[in-house]
């Protein structure tokens, strides 16, 4: 396939040309133009298909859906949001039930991550093994200390595809951290209290290079008490999640985390959960009944956010729009950081020759016209015809 009259966006520069895609991969890009037939996208961006590392789910689907059908129908869902690869993410639940959850997850990962659809990287582990202080929207009830025996379960029921833990870094003594990591579990810090102090002398050591949805359910910025959200602003090696729907942070926050962390500190996440495509109502997180109204979603009867109804395309224009942020920085936010953070970076989140063919085709305005995943057109914009 030829796709022709593309700003096409590199790792570091965008080139106006065609790119040719083979079988599944990326094989040349050139600048300028060409005769060959081809998809002509009259100039339209072409960026690397996008990474939602943390959500529980959307269109009527959850992780605790528990069905492999579900997970199945997720995946070719979320390409309308110009996702190509996703974490799935569980929230607090009973052990029973992300027993049941985690093995009908395994076996989705075995035998139908493939076709059509976008590609499931692995679970993220969201609670049960954050802080009660900052739980949010998980049942209280339900939290537990990290726990290396149930996270070894879990990770045996996904055959090996448990690939991010959230979890309060105090609630340990190091030793979950060392086994995470030794597993190659991404250990990120998240729903927690811990100081800045105590991270960067404990967790920061051991490696702990991933932070979840900065500043939401963390110890925050107090001068005399620094939390989290400092420690991990100042440590330009910290990978920061941020929900950029323009909810869950105020934008002048969302500004001060760009020009802190800069494009290559930040990774775009949406925490969307299952009524992300849904009319306004009641739904479950988990066991939990929220809320869903507009782009907000709260636990039922109260203020505190539950997640977030808004596509991965919603947050990417949001924070565009918001601080002006150039094609190239946007696609490390996008893609490229968190593939790197999870070692697929020698086959996607990036556009360069060799790679998947994982692409999102963006309109100026940044709405996804087309998604590509490993070279097929998985989803086309009814409403521009190409
Ligand atoms: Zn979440």
């Amino acid at each position: 396939m030829i796709i022709k009259n593309a700003q096409i966006v590199l790792v570091d520069q965008v080139v106006k040309g065609w790119m040719e895609i083979l079988d599944d991969k990326i094989v040349k890009i050139c600048p300028g133009e060409t005769d060959q037939l081809g998809v002509d996208l009259n100039w339209s961006w072409i960026m690397p298909g996008f990474i939602d590392c943390h959500v529980h789910g959307g269109y009527g689907i959850t992780f605790e859906s528990g069905r492999i059908e579900d997970y199945v129908e997720y995946a070719k869902k979320t390409p309308q949001e110009g996702v190509t690869s996703f974490c799935l993410t569980s929230v607090t639940n009973t052990v029973e039930k992300n027993n049941q959850y985690y093995a009908e997850f395994g076996k989705f990962m075995l035998e139908f991550n493939h076709g059509e659809q976008a590609t499931c990287l692995g679970a993220h582990l969201e609670g049960p093994f954050i802080a009660p202080s900052k739980k949010g929207a998980h049942d209280a009830t339900l939290l537990k200390k990290p726990d290396i025996k149930l996270t070894q379960q879990w990770n045996q029921l996904t055959h090996e595809n448990l690939k991010i833990v959230t979890y309060a870094p105090e609630e340990q003594d190091g030793s979950y951290t060392k086994w995470l990591i030794q597993n190659k579990i991404l250990p990120s810090a998240g729903h927690c209290n811990i100081g800045a102090k105590q991270f960067l002398e404990q967790e920061y050591l051991l490696g702990v290079r991933h932070v979840t949805h900065l500043f939401n359910q963390m110890s925050g910025v107090d001068h005399h008490h620094p939390g989290l959200v400092v420690a991990a602003m100042d440590r330009d090696d910290i990978l920061c999640e941020v929900i950029s729907d323009g909810i869950h942070l105020d934008p002048l926050v969302l500004e001060m985390i760009y020009k802190t962390k800069g494009s290559k500190g930040i990774v775009i996440v949406t925490d969307g959960m299952i009524a992300k495509g849904m009319k306004d109502g009641d739904y479950l997180l988990g066991d939990l009944s929220v809320t869903k109204k507009g782009l907000r979603v709260v636990l039922k009867g109260t203020d505190t956010l539950a997640a977030s109804p808004a596509g991965f395309d919603h947050n990417v224009r949001t924070y565009a729009q918001l601080c002006q942020i150039p094609m190239v920085e946007l696609a490390h936010m996008s893609a490229t950081n968190i593939a790197k953070q999870l070692n697929i970076i020698d086959h996607t989140g990036m556009i360069a020759p060799g790679m998947d063919a994982d692409l999102v085709v963006l309109s100026n305005d940044l709405v996804v016209e087309q998604t590509i995943i490993k070279g097929k057109v998985v989803y086309q914009n009814e409403h521009k015809d190409l």
